[in-house]
């Protein structure tokens, strides 16, 4: 089998895995299979991913379908941008708090509430785990073994939002304990943080069966108790991690590569875009770009006045 064949092979097999960008050059696969005359096509929802049966921990998935949530959330009563907000807002960072890296994508205004509604009601993380225990919003409970709403400090200028909880995750009722977890643990110590100062969740707080990818309505449902914890925790910046949480805040169908190194904004809060850690545990080679990401991340919480959290 000539290289180029060989190249093919392994960047299909690679897609088919779910993967959907190369890091080096910013390609995406299907980029590089259309330079290589393949036929492209992005894996679809309910994927091939399912078929090959992914470890817990190897849970770095695309968003396959569409996740236009918040239109859904807005026919629901949320009002983004209206109402007054949950929490005063800590200072706000300075418009280029990173120096010269480009400003990235926008979502909502900042100052305003993210939501009104019943979630308004949950005015502490308590309340909004005890809603999120009894929650059939979607069929996700009936399924898992815990509710995982998420953990950390409740004045936390940093929060990590990850994508479903995994095997260890709905065992513990605990975000990110598994070995992504742990590379997780490290990746903030360096940048020297420990977990109890930062507030770590997920866009889904039940576990999806098997870790399949989370499907859009459950993303709808469960979506308002995100926003809600931002709202309440009214963090410095926000850290996403992997495609999958990227793309759900920031409504969008861009690649990782492509969001990485920039400063979003999500209802005003500065957000980092970085791989999923347990997308590092398969590939290595992303541990340089994650820990740029993770150090811009901190220049932005360093460059904003301490508010004792
Ligand atoms: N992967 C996630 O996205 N979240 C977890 O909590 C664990 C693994």
């Amino acid at each position: 089998m000539d290289a180029r064949e060989q190249l093919k092979r392994y960047l299909e097999q690679r897609r088919d895995m779910g993967e959907t960008e190369l890091v080096l050059d910013g390609l995406t696969v299907d980029e590089a299979l259309r330079i290589l005359g393949a036929p492209a096509g992005a894996p679809q929802a309910g994927d091939r991913r399912e078929a090959v049966s992914m470890p817990a921990i190897e849970r770095e998935a695309p968003v396959g379908a569409s996740v236009d949530w918040r239109e859904t959330l807005r026919a629901a009563g949320a009002a983004p941008g209206e109402l007054m907000s949950a929490k005063p807002a800590k200072p706000a960072p300075a418009d280029q708090p990173s120096g010269d890296v480009p400003s990235g994508l926008t979502v909502g205004t900042s100052g305003g509430e993210l939501f009104g509604g019943p979630m308004a009601l949950l005015d502490s993380l308590d309340k909004l785990a005890a809603h999120v225990a009894s929650c059939t919003r979607c069929p996700l409970y009936s399924t898992a073994t815990n509710p995982v709403p998420g953990e950390g400090n409740p004045n936390a200028d940093f929060m990590c939002v990850g994508e479903a909880p995994g095997a260890t995750e709905d065992e513990t009722g605990r975000p990110f304990v598994g070995a992504a977890g742990q590379l997780l643990t490290k990746i903030l110590g360096a940048i020297d943080l420990k977990r109890e100062d930062v507030f770590i969740c997920n866009v889904l707080k039940h576990r999806p069966p098997g870790n399949r990818n989370p499907r859009p309505e459950e993303v709808t449902a469960c979506g308002p108790y995100l926003i809600r914890q931002i709202e309440l925790i009214r963090p410095k910046v926000i850290l996403a991690l992997g495609t999958f949480a990227a793309q759900t805040l920031l409504d969008t169908k861009l690649s990782i590569g492509k969001l990485r190194g920039q400063v979003h904004r999500y209802y005003g809060v500065p957000l980092v875009v970085t791989y999923h850690p347990a997308a590092l545990l398969r590939n290595p080679g992303w541990k340089r770009p994650t820990w740029e990401d993770v150090q811009l991340a901190r220049r932005i919480l360093d460059s904003t006045a301490p508010s004792g959290a």
